[in-house]
């Protein structure tokens, strides 16, 4: 099967000015791209007329939480049962996918096996959703963000995080992950106010990241951390977890260090949650005011000063975070790329390469995901208009004409569909 994408603005996801040209797709991967319309022969394919429109990589969402279900509180996400939760998952997910959002990174799941279970799913084609690595629970302290239990009910499903003491606990949880499936191992490597514990907390001991970071690597999995404190971000260049999430307040140091290791990490601020939960929240009973009582305004502050630092040094920041909250609503995603362009200083091409190539690299494929280009995995996004002119048009998901994923159209653009329908 192979369809043409005729008469397209190639913005290819590099960074490279776009082209008008056509795009040739072959089962699920890039055939070819040619600059100039007509240049491509495929008198088998089926023919998209782009008119102009731009067709550019799907987009990756480097922080997801399937299984957040708009809940106020951790606590009361955590609430739903296993069997709802999961089907909560599997509907959720492919409203990503109808926002344009072919692959996601999953960052830590409400109960042990969702994420696992949902990637399963979907890489047996159950499902049309997106790519998807699958997180553990957030690995935490006693007391830490996503401890839930209460002194006097000390009962382990209560928790969002799998609490932890020590580096044998550590080993042992991090095999169970393992165990299950998981490709990524989350730990909260610092606090969250909303929680109790302040952002600028960092309560896990060397010893036992120590012991996370190396039974994991051991199997070839990923550590990610939840890590706005100074002290955390360093605590994840020290030990090599590569992917950040927040970094709300690195220091010179941090910065220093992620820059001399800037190959390596990602980061993914998540900036959505502090702007909603500082500005946006007041329905739940969080007003402005209460939360510049807990610390958010001065965080949204300072992180937006170190992020936009990070993106001069030319550390990868990544678009996604904390979507699926009461408060930030899952498929809304693409208002990080508003963000990173209003507040941290990228131009609309930066934000769109944070997405699509940098997205591929996170999800470990880096040659063959993120980029228009011969060879690489057909997720594409066909779109009405610019988006280097208004990086706003990718949250209108009219203007999403199509979206493919796999080779495998999730959104036909109306005429295709037509003749789709002719071809089976
Ligand atoms: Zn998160």
């Amino acid at each position: 099967m192979e369809t043409l994408f005729s008469n397209v603005r190639i913005l290819d996801g590099s960074g490279a000015a776009p082209v008008q040209g056509d795009v040739l797709v072959e089962g699920n991967r890039i055939k070819s791209v040619g600059s100039g319309v007509g240049k491509i022969s495929a008198a088998n394919a089926v023919r998209v007329d782009g008119t102009g429109a731009t067709l550019m990589p799907g987009m990756v969402e480097a922080h997801t939480h399937f299984s957040w279900n708009d809940q106020p509180s951790l606590a009361a996400i955590q609430m739903m049962p296993p069997e709802e939760h999961i089907l909560w998952c599997v509907r959720v997910a492919k409203r990503y996918l109808d926002a344009g959002f072919t692959s996601c990174l999953g960052a830590a799941t409400a109960k042990a096996r969702l994420d696992v279970v949902l990637r399963n799913a979907i890489n047996a084609s159950e499902f049309p959703r997106p790519r998807y690595l699958a997180a553990s629970q957030e690995i935490t302290t006693l007391g830490g963000l996503g401890d839930g239990t209460l002194p006097h009910l000390p009962f382990d499903a209560l928790s969002f995080g799998a609490v932890v003491s020590g580096p044998e606990e550590m080993r042992k949880t991090a095999r169970l992950f393992m165990k299950y499936g998981v490709d990524t191992l989350k730990i909260n490597l610092s606090g969250e106010y909303i929680t109790g514990m302040p952002a600028e907390a960092t309560p896990f001991s060397d010893e036992e990241i120590a012991m996370l970071v190396r039974e994991t690597k051991i199997n070839g999995k990923r550590v990610a951390a939840h890590a706005r404190s100074s002290e955390s971000v360093k605590q994840c260049v020290r030990h090599g977890i590569e992917i950040i999430f927040h970094a709300s307040f690195a220091d010179e140091e941090a910065l220093d260090l992620l820059e001399a290791n800037k190959d390596r990490h990602f980061v993914a601020p998540g900036l959505a949650w502090l702007i909603n939960t500082s500005h946006h929240a007041s329905d739940w009973g969080i007003t402005p005011e209460i939360a510049k009582a807990m610390g958010y305004h001065r965080e949204l502050e300072v992180a937006i000063e170190s992020l936009k630092k990070m993106h001069k040094r030319g550390i990868r920041i990544l678009p996604g975070g904390d979507y699926g909250f009461a408060w930030v609503p899952h498929g809304t995603n693409a208002k990080d790329l508003e963000y990173f362009v209003k507040y941290l200083g990228f131009s609309p091409m930066e934000a769109v390469v944070s997405a699509t190539k940098h997205g591929g690299a996170i999800m470990q494929k880096p040659n063959e995901l993120g980029l228009d280009k011969e060879g690489y995995l057909a997720d594409l996004l066909l779109v009405s208009g610019d988006p280097l002119s208004n990086i706003a048009l990718l949250q209108d998901k009219d203007r999403l004409l199509a979206i493919m994923k796999d080779g495998v159209f999730h959104k036909a653009p109306a005429q295709t569909a037509e003749s789709l329908r002719r071809a089976s």
